[in-house]
């Protein structure tokens, strides 16, 4: 980055556009912006990655409102997919915020509500279309879309669309789409899967890369708890949620059972009142409960990665990590709500025995070591129940065995194992018993003995 103070008034792009950027309150471009939104004036297909929170939707937003200029035809000319209709909205916020001042016709389009209203906003015509891809192609192929005009198209949070499994209908809705357009893509990480669906859709596209991959926003402090069971977590979070520091947090889990228990247990004994996000959540529910985190009338989220992706909430004091995201870039994901806009934040993860595999293999993506903190004497620790340990050891077990690469040789191999096993990291080929102690135990120096 440079410290030429660079300015929106130097990108090619209209009064209309600038006065709405100006009234937004940017002042200067992010370094996503800077580089981006040139490319795209000068018509080049782009890849853009750049860690969430780096203002990648202007990026794309503002070139591509300025290329659709005014309302024209009835027929979309813009289109841009993304993965949750909470994204769809608030990228079709952004782009109203800034096409105030043009007679562009916005629609966006999400599952989760009937589609009469989407349909008659079309058939009044349309410039730019906002969609998650499964409602667009249920849209086209009631013969309600007419594509062929389209001549820009972005995919924003490209990697999660490929994590939720949206290939084949973003493959499907590609089939529609006149080959011959401007084809963005962003993602906030790079992986190969990334990497492969950008070359089926960008041609010759220009790169522009912000942060290394899966880097963490440096205004972060991280920190991580090794925590034997549920019960001693769902404790350590109710001690935590007493410190004045924790004015704005998330909770994150990674699924909607976690997030409703930890939500039924905050509501039962925390005296204020708690807001909780996930896919089965009624659509309302959940834009309330946005909006009252937002302003600040509610202190506490609870929220699964799936609900939260991508969503624009800043300054919050502190993520709570319940559990290890299973895919290791959420955990970037969701450490990047806090840290914004320059204000610090903390991050603070709950690992569990079966968890410390995981949480291991996140701390070679971010390339660095979090550092352990000690669960506090006041947090009342439990004796993880028969099952739940079973559990874990299970667990533990197939990490090992994905690990070891005796096994995997033996699984493939034609000729029968040799009786004597080679000797050294062999903790694991003797089975549960020995399983059990496995480095990861080691690691915690004896905290769960039990
Ligand atoms: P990303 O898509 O990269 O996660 P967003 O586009 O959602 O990031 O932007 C994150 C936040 O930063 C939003 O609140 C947005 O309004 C704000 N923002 C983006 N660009 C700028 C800028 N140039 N100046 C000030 N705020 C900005
Ligand atoms: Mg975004």
């Amino acid at each position: 980055m440079s410290d030429t103070t660079q300015s929106f008034e130097n990108f090619k792009l209209n009064k209309q556009l600038l006065e709405a950027v100006k009234e937004a309150g940017y002042q200067t471009p992010t370094p996503i912006q800077e580089k981006a939104i040139p490319i795209v004036l000068a018509g080049h297909d782009l890849l853009g990655i750049a860690q969430t929170g780096t203002g990648k939707t202007a990026a794309y937003l503002l070139p591509a409102l300025f290329k659709l200029k005014y309302a024209q035809g009835t027929h979309p000319r813009g289109l841009i997919l993304a993965p949750t209709r909470e994204l769809v909205m608030q990228i079709a916020e952004e782009a109203i915020k800034f096409g105030r001042y043009t007679d562009l016709r916005i629609v966006s389009l999400y599952g989760g509500i009937g589609p009469k209203t989407q349909i008659e906003s079309i058939q009044n015509g349309v410039d730019l279309i906002i969609a998650t891809p499964g409602r667009f192609m249920d849209l086209y192929k009631r013969g309600e879309i007419f594509p062929r005009d389209i001549k820009t198209m972005v995919l924003d949070e490209a990697d999660k669309m490929l994590d939720m499994g949206f290939l084949p209908q973003i493959r499907a809705i590609l089939e529609v789409i006149p080959v011959k357009k401007q084809n963005l893509l962003f993602s906030a990480t790079f992986s190969e899967k990334v990497e492969m669906l950008s070359s089926e859709f960008l041609e010759f596209p220009e790169r522009v890369e912000i942060a290394p991959q899966a880097s963490t926003a440096d205004t972060v402090s991280q920190v991580y708890y090794l925590v034997p069971n549920i019960k001693t977590k769902i404790n350590l979070l109710a001690y935590l949620l007493k410190d004045e520091r924790m004015q704005r947090l998330i909770v994150f889990t990674r699924s909607r059972k976690n997030a409703e228990a930890i939500f039924k247990f905050l509501e039962r004994t925390e005296s204020e009142e708690i807001r909780v996000i996930h896919a089965n959540k009624g659509q309302n529910t959940r834009i309330n409960a946005m909006d009252q985190f937002k302003q600040g009338k509610v202190r506490i989220l609870v929220a699964t990665d799936v609900a939260s992706r991508g969503l624009d909430i800043t300054d919050v004091s502190h993520v709570v990590n319940f559990d290890v995201p299973l895919i290791y870039e959420d955990y970037v994901h969701r450490i990047g709500r806090t840290g914004r806009a320059h204000s610090k934040g903390e991050a603070i993860t709950f690992v569990n025995p079966a968890e410390v595999y995981h949480f291991d293999h996140i701390q070679k993506i971010i390339r660095m070591q979090v550092p352990m903190v000690d669960i506090p004497l006041e947090v009342p620790s439990t004796k993880t129940p028969f099952e739940e340990q079973q559990g874990y050891e299970r667990e533990i077990d197939e990490q090992k065995k994905k690990e070891n690469p005796d096994f995997k040789g033996g699984f493939h191999e034609k000729k029968p194992k040799p009786k004597t096993k080679p000797i050294p990291k062999t903790n694991f080929s003797k089975g549960k018993r020995k399983a059990k102690k496995n480095r990861n135990q080691l690691k915690q120096k004896g905290k769960w003995k039990k």
